[in-house]
């Protein structure tokens, strides 16, 4: 099923055309399918049926208290990486007895907090960090269980921005030093070993990488049972890839085999934080053509979105497919540059798109669901587009667009002499 196709020559997410959500809710407006994000998220978790595990929807994805309601309702635990994070996941309904806590910098206030909801782990990514977590928990009368995440030394094969899983990457602890930070944590009176966690990147497409992490990860798992530290789970991180334009990235029933497998009959629990793969291809950026500006080297499509909008196309020359809302069956086809209003020439959202276009068109960005609203910003004063989640056909608005008087409610002048 693809929850965004046309019908009666125009694009629909589910049963609802998106040029009404566009006269009902306005543009830019990130718009997402209720069962694109079900069946995602269900087609995950199908291929560890009958294995013990635990899906941890990567909150920085997308964290709209809708979809991580909707997730939560589904019976997914959440991977945070900040105190936010956690009060989101908490005001959503999600269980914390179902969070990880991942991330380089936790302050010891998000320590305490996630201490106090009673996550189900914290994966520590450095041993300053683990001997924080243990005074800390120690100041509490708690004890913090942790999985270390360790830097399998594995090449996702990724964008390097999103390539976290090398030796030089500021994320997780060296590979050769594990052993030895575990035997500092097993002497911590307020820190209990539950995990070896790790993730090695984002976006990725090949199954290779996931595997030769998830063996040297198992390597480990063994080394530790041998001295005596007894693994509850292998949290296995995200990093699945989608299809944004040609991409094969591997099938959720090839991986989730694949992983089986190289687990055995080791008696420990699966843990998994997949972002993109769940939200990724559930949701599109709706955006309305402003001006169509021809000049002497190129065709220009000015779009009410922006580089604040979705930042992707600027931050890693990501590319988005880009379809017509009702495609022209007549007027003649140009090549365009689809750009934003703002006042960066990295602000485009597409290069050399083959387009019929007037001025008043509706374009859809095409999966937007992930990294898309969620790293938007306000930059150039702009308000951030409004969401809207479709179910069948209904539309809920799930964020109102933000007004502009809220953008500087927070800011005062020096006293007026
Ligand atoms: C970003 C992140 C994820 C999710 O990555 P995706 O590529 O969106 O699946 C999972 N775990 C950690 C620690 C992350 O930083």
């Amino acid at each position: 099923m693809n929850s965004f196709s046309l019908k009666n020559s125009t694009l629909h997410a589910e049963n609802v055309a998106l040029n009404q959500i566009a006269t009902e809710f306005g543009t830019p407006c990130y718009v997402y399918s209720k069962a694109a994000l079900t069946q995602a998220f269900e087609r995950f978790s199908a291929g560890f049926a009958g294995t013990n595990h635990l899906v941890c929807f990567a909150v920085k994805a997308n964290p709209s208290l809708a979809i991580l309601n909707l997730f939560a309702k589904l019976g997914a635990g959440f991977d945070i990486v900040s105190g936010g994070e956690l009060a989101r996941v908490l005001a959503a309904g999600g269980d914390p007895k179902k969070i990880v806590f991942s991330g380089v910098g936790k302050t010891a206030i998000e320590m305490q907090a996630a201490l106090n909801a009673g996550i189900f782990c914290f994966n520590v990514e450095s041993a300053s960090e683990l001997s924080r977590l243990n005074k800390v928990a120690g100041e509490m009368g708690k004890v913090a269980p942790v999985s270390l995440r360790v830097n399998p030394n594995v090449d996702a094969k990724t964008h390097p921005y999103i390539s976290t899983g090398l030796k030089n990457s500021k994320f997780g602890v060296a590979y050769e030093d594990a052993l030895n930070v575990y035997a500092q944590a097993a002497a911590m009176p307020n820190i209990a070993i539950h995990g070896v966690d790790c993730h090695i990147g984002s976006q990725i497409t090949e199954l290779s990488p996931f595997l030769d992490a998830f063996d040297r990860v198992l390597l480990l798992v063994d080394a530790l049972e041998q001295q005596g530290i007894h693994i509850q789970h292998i949290d296995a991180g995200g990093g699945i890839g989608i299809c944004y334009n040609d991409e094969t990235p591997p099938e959720f029933t090839a991986y989730a085999a694949a992983m089986r497998t190289k687990l055995g009959n080791r008696n420990v629990k699966l843990v998994f934080e997949p972002g993109r793969a769940l939200v990724g291809n559930a949701g599109v950026l709706l955006t309305k053509v402003e001006y169509l500006k021809p000049t002497t080297s190129k065709n220009f499509a000015i779009v009410d979105a922006a580089m604040n909008d979705l930042m992707r196309p600027a931050l890693y020359d990501a590319y988005h497919n880009i379809q017509p809302v009702q495609p022209r069956k007549d007027g003649h086809a140009a090549v365009y540059e689809i750009v934003g209003p703002v006042c960066e020439s990295g602000d485009f959202l597409g290069h050399d798109r083959t387009l019929t276009l007037e001025e008043g068109d509706l374009l859809a960005i095409m999966s937007a669901g992930a990294y898309g609203m969620s790293m938007s910003s306000n930059y150039n004063t702009r308000p951030r587009a409004a969401e809207v989640m479709v179910d069948g056909g209904d539309s809920h608005l799930i964020r109102k667009r933000e007004e502009i008087a809220d953008l500087f409610a927070l800011e005062k002048c020096l006293p007026q002499t």
